[in-house]
């Protein structure tokens, strides 16, 4: 076994390598699949070649807890329906942080320098608000818990007092000071409820169309507690400290990048109450103005420039080989047709590059909203599929819950057509006026039905 311990720091940069190629591959919807693999594999060999170590004690309770840990992941990722993919990530990025915030209590327990204490202190602040607050998204995204915004008066107040409290008595814990009235043994679950309460507390303010930017703060939040543990012990164990830092690193940029796409400054993310925003106030004048499939068919057909914009409906529906047959039929008849891609379309950050991606459409058709939002003025027909808040024009509206989101501009397009079930609204849950527009009609049914038929009209003409 001793000898078997030599090979736990090699093996450990082997995977180090193994996360980082993983990444960098997760880059690309094309090569996404196998970049999930990649880092899989580390994970894996990482925590198998830790079995070697010496210092390991209750291998049976370890090996139990992987078993029930594993076997219910795998079966949850197996049957999980791919739209409520946010909330099982919510999960399982929550259970991360709870794991981390465990490894924090277990060397708070131990003996620890200041170093490693204050260290293993963060990193349990941090991985126990992970925790508790992806639970939150997790109930809220399942439905399990009102999904808009819970506020009461003096919130940025009480949620300040609990997260200094918590700091205070986790400094307690570290320096141990004489002159303070209770013992470490009292300080340290106190640190650990407060932590944990101020991560209810950071997401209850927090409502639906901001919850991607969460979950994904939530997962850098993982990433950092996890690289903190890493240090915490005697001697540091890198394979952590890598893997958090890839996790925090990349959970960060995913951060910035949902909050810039959805228009919220970091300084929103970070203190709260963000989604409770203004009142939706505005009156919409006009009526929806339904059209039959073959109608939009011939739209399509004698279309030179066709822009299709997709979002969470398309994902219910699992439409995406109808649109990849309809795509094809029109470019046979020489229209030229591209994908508008908003980056919080679905319920998932890339959602419809992988959906279109494992449907073979070709990369070089997708056109993310800054590189597609010029054409819309020169393009005779947009196809909206189950798409909703992405597309909604109250967005450039003072006063909407929406105001200053950047949206897909398809209402400057000559016809709009918005295919979707009826008059559903969409994660938001405020009124679309796009569909009251002039150039708008409305094509009513089950995205992934609707394609096919406008598929079999469109080969009439
Ligand atoms: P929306 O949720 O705004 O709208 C989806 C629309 O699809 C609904 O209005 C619904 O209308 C329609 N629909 C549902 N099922 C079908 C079906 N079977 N066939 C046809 N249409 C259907 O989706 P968007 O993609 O526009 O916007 C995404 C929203 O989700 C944003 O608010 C975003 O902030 C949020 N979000 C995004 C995440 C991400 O990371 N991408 C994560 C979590 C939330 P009807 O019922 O009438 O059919």
């Amino acid at each position: 076994m001793a000898e078997l311990s030599m090979l736990i720091e090699p093996v450990y940069i082997v995977t180090i390598f193994f996360f980082i190629i993983g990444m960098q591959r997760m880059s690309h919807p094309l090569t996404a699949r196998s970049g999930i693999v990649w880092a899989g594999a580390a994970m894996l060999i990482a925590t198998l070649v830790t079995f070697f170590s010496p210092n390991l004690t209750n291998l049976m309770l370890i090996a139990i807890a992987i078993v029930i840990g594993g076997g219910f992941g795998y079966i949850a990722a197996k049957r999980v329906a791919m739209t409520d993919m946010p909330q099982m990530i919510a999960l399982y990025n929550g259970m991360g942080g709870g794991a981390a915030a465990g490894i924090s209590a277990v060397a708070l327990l131990g003996t620890t320098t200041t170093v490693t204490g204050t260290l293993a202190v963060i990193g349990g602040l941090i991985g126990a608000v992970s925790f508790s607050g992806s639970l939150i998204a997790f109930f809220k995204l399942q439905g399990w818990m009102r999904s808009k915004p819970i506020t009461f008066p003096g919130q940025k107040i009480v949620n300040m007092a609990v997260l200094v409290i918590a700091i205070v008595c986790g400094v307690f814990v570290v320096i141990q000071p004489s002159w303070v009235p209770l013992s470490v043994a009292t300080y340290l679950p106190l640190f650990f409820i407060l932590s944990l309460s101020f991560g209810f507390l950071m997401t209850f303010p927090i409502g639906g169309a901001d919850m991607p930017v969460v979950i994904s703060m939530y997962n850098a939040f993982t990433g950092l507690a996890v690289a903190l543990d890493g240090f915490s012990f005697a001697s540091p164990n890198y394979a952590m400290v890598v893997a958090g830092i890839i996790v925090g690193a990349a959970g960060s940029l995913l951060t910035l990048q949902m909050a810039k796409a959805m228009n919220r400054s970091l300084s929103n993310v970070f203190f709260g109450a963000f989604g409770a925003t203004e009142k939706e106030g505005a009156e919409i004048n006009g009526s929806m103005k339904s059209i039959e499939t073959d109608d939009v068919a011939v739209l399509l057909a004698y279309a030179e420039k066709v822009i299709i914009a997709p979002g969470y409906g398309l994902a219910v529906a699992q439409a995406q080989q109808k649109v990849k047959e309809l795509t094809d039929l029109l470019e046979s008849k020489g229209v030229h047709v591209t994908f508008a891609i908003h980056p919080v379309a679905g319920r998932m950050p890339g959602h419809m590059n992988v959906l279109l991606a494992e449907a073979g459409v070709a990369y070089d058709h997708l056109f993310d909203r800054d590189e597609i939002n010029p054409e819309f003025p020169s393009t005779d027909v947009v196809l909206v599929i189950g798409a909703n808040d992405v597309v909604n024009p109250a967005a450039h509206r003072q006063g909407s819950p929406l105001f200053g989101m950047p949206i897909l501009d398809v209402e400057q397009a000559k016809n709009v057509i918005v295919l979707k079930r009826g008059q559903g609204k969409g994660f938001a849950g405020i009124e679309n006026d796009l569909f009251y527009r002039d150039n708008t009609r409305m094509l009513y049914g089950d995205a992934k039905d609707m394609v096919g038929k406008l598929v079999q009209a469109v080969k009439r003409y």
